[in-house]
C-alpha cells in the first residue's frame, strides 16, 4: 500500500473552508433535530471523499463532542462502528501509556463554532509541546494515593512528559488529537477490494465485516460492495505463514473470477486483528491496492482465456548471476516478489513491467520468471520456466542464465 503519514492535527487549521460549507450546514441542521447518527454518517461521507480535510474533521468532531446526555437521549444515538471509523483517526486522542482512546472536546471549544458545546472535564492531560498524553486512569495510577486533588484542577501538574529530549513542562490542557498508531493513512479510492476472513465455521455478516474493516481502513458502509467476505477453515489462520497462504489462495480465486486485476498479491497487505471490535473472533483483513498497469499496446485485442501462472522476481547483483530477494530473517522470498496470478498469457509481459517497476528501489536490473500453474507450494526448477519478462520487454523470452 502507498503509505503516507497522517498529518498532525493543528488547531490553527480549523478555518472555515468554502469548499465544504454545504457539509457544515447539513450537519448543523441534523444536530439541531437531534439526528446524531445521520449527522456523523454525513461527516464520514465527506471524509470518505476527501480524507483528512479539516472541514470534514471539524464537523465530525462537532458531532462527537456533543454531551453524553445529548447523545444518549438522542432519537438517533451514534453507533460504535461509526465512532471508531478509521477516517476519524486524525481527530482521535490516544493515551500514550494504555492506548485508551477518546475524542477531546478541546479542539472544537477553542474555535469559532456554529454548535454550542458543553465544556466537559478533561479525560486526560497532555504535553503542550510533543502531545505525550495520559488518560485519567493512567494519571491516577502515577500519583501517590495520599494526593487527592482532582485531575480536572487546571493548576495541577500531575505528571510530566515522558518523552526524552522533549523538554516539555508538566502535562496540562488543552488536550488535542494525537492520531491513532494502528491506522495507516491510505487513499480510499485506491482500494480495489478488501478480503475479510473470520476464523471459524461461520461466515461473518456484512455488518460484522464492516465493523472490523471501517475501524482500520478509511471506508464507510457505502463501500460494502468492495468487501469479499469469507470464513476460515480450522488451522488456516494459525500463524503468519498460514495466513499469507490463505490470503494468496483467496486472491488467486478472485483473480480467476475476474473480480481483481492479476498479480493482486503484490498490491495487498495483511492485517491480523485479534478479537474483532464485536468480540466475535479473529479476523484477517487483506486490502488490495488498484493496479496502475495500463493495457499493453502490443497485446492483441482478442485475448485468450486466463491461465494460472507463478511469478518470481529476480535481480542482477553487481557480481554474480541472477538472484532472488529473500527475507534475511525467515529465508522466504521477499514480500511481493513471488506468488501466483491468473491472467491471459498475452498480458504477462505487461504484468512483468508492473512488478519490475514496483521494486524500482532495488536499483538493479530486474526480471520476472513465469511458471505455468500455481507453484507457490512447490520447489521451483529453472527447467520449468515458461518465459521471462524483461525490463521494457513486450514479449516473454526463453530462460537464460546470463544477463
Ligand atoms: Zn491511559
Ligand atoms: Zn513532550
Amino acid at each position: 500500500m502507498a503509505v503516507t503519514s497522517m498529518r498532525r492535527f493543528e488547531l490553527a487549521e480549523w478555518k472555515r473552508s468554502p469548499r465544504l460549507t454545504d457539509l457544515r450546514n447539513t450537519v448543523v441542521g441534523l444536530l439541531a433535530e437531534g439526528r446524531h447518527r445521520t449527522a456523523l454518517d454525513e461527516a464520514l461521507r465527506g471524509l470518505r471523499r476527501d480524507p483528512e480535510h479539516p472541514d470534514g474533521l471539524f464537523v465530525a468532531l462537532t458531532v462527537l463532542a456533543q454531551s453524553r446526555t445529548a447523545r444518549l437521549t438522542s432519537p438517533e444515538p451514534l453507533t460504535e462502528t461509526q465512532q471508531w471509523n478509521a477516517l476519524l483517526a486524525p481527530v482521535t486522542t490516544a493515551c500514550s501509556s494504555c492506548d485508551g482512546r477518546w475524542y477531546s472536546t478541546h479542539a472544537v471549544m477553542f474555535t469559532d463554532n456554529d454548535v454550542e458545546i458543553q465544556p466537559t472535564n478533561p479525560i486526560g492531560l497532555q504535553c503542550q509541546k510533543c502531545r505525550y498524553t495520559l488518560c485519567r486512569d493512567c494519571l491516577k495510577a502515577q500519583r501517590p494515593t495520599s494526593y487527592t486533588l482532582s485531575v480536572d484542577a487546571p493548576e495541577v501538574v500531575a505528571a510530566s512528559c515522558a518523552n526524552r529530549d522533549c523538554g516539555g513542562r508538566g502535562l496540562s490542557a488543552p488536550v488535542l488529537p494525537t492520531g491513532r498508531p494502528d491506522v495507516t493513512p491510505m487513499d480510499p479510492d485506491a482500494i480495489e477490494g478488501v478480503i475479510v476472513v473470520r476464523d471459524g465455521p461461520i461466515r461473518p455478516t456484512t455488518e460484522q465485516a464492516l465493523a472490523v474493516v471501517t475501524r482500520f481502513l478509511p471506508l464507510i458502509p457505502d463501500d460494502a460492495p468492495l468487501l469479499h467476505i469469507r470464513r476460515a477453515r480450522p488451522g488456516t489462520m494459525g500463524d503468519g505463514a498460514a495466513r499469507d497462504g490463505l490470503a494468496q489462495s483467496l486472491l488467486l480465486d478472485l483473480e480467476r473470477e475476474g473480480v481483481l486485476a492479476p498479480a493482486s498479491w503484490g498490491r495487498s497487505s495483511r492485517m491480523h486483528i485479534l478479537a474483532g471490535p464485536g468480540g466475535d473472533g479473529d479476523y484477517l483483513i487483506v486490502p488490495v491496492e488498484r493496479s496502475h498497469q495500463r493495457v499493453s499496446p502490443t497485446a492483441p485485442h482478442a485475448v485468450s482465456s486466463p491461465g494460472t501462472y507463478t511469478y518470481l522476481l529476480q535481480i542482477l547483483p553487481l557480481r554474480g548471476g541472477w538472484a532472488t530477494l529473500r527475507d534475511p530473517r525467515t529465508g522466504d522470498f521477499h514480500d511481493g516478489t513471488f506468488g501466483a496470478l491468473s491472467a491471459p498469457p498475452e498480458s504477462l509481459p505487461g504484468l512483468a513491467q508492473d512488478l519490475i517497476k514496483r521494486f524500482e528501489r532495488m536499483g538493479k536490473s530486474r526480471r520476472v520468471l513465469f511458471f505455468e500453474g500455481d507453484r507457490t507450494q512447490q520447489n521451483l526448477s529453472t527447467d520449468d520456466v515458461y518465459g521471462i519478462g524483461t525490463e521494457g520487454g513486450t514479449a516473454l523470452s526463453p530462460y537464460s542464465e546470463g544477463p
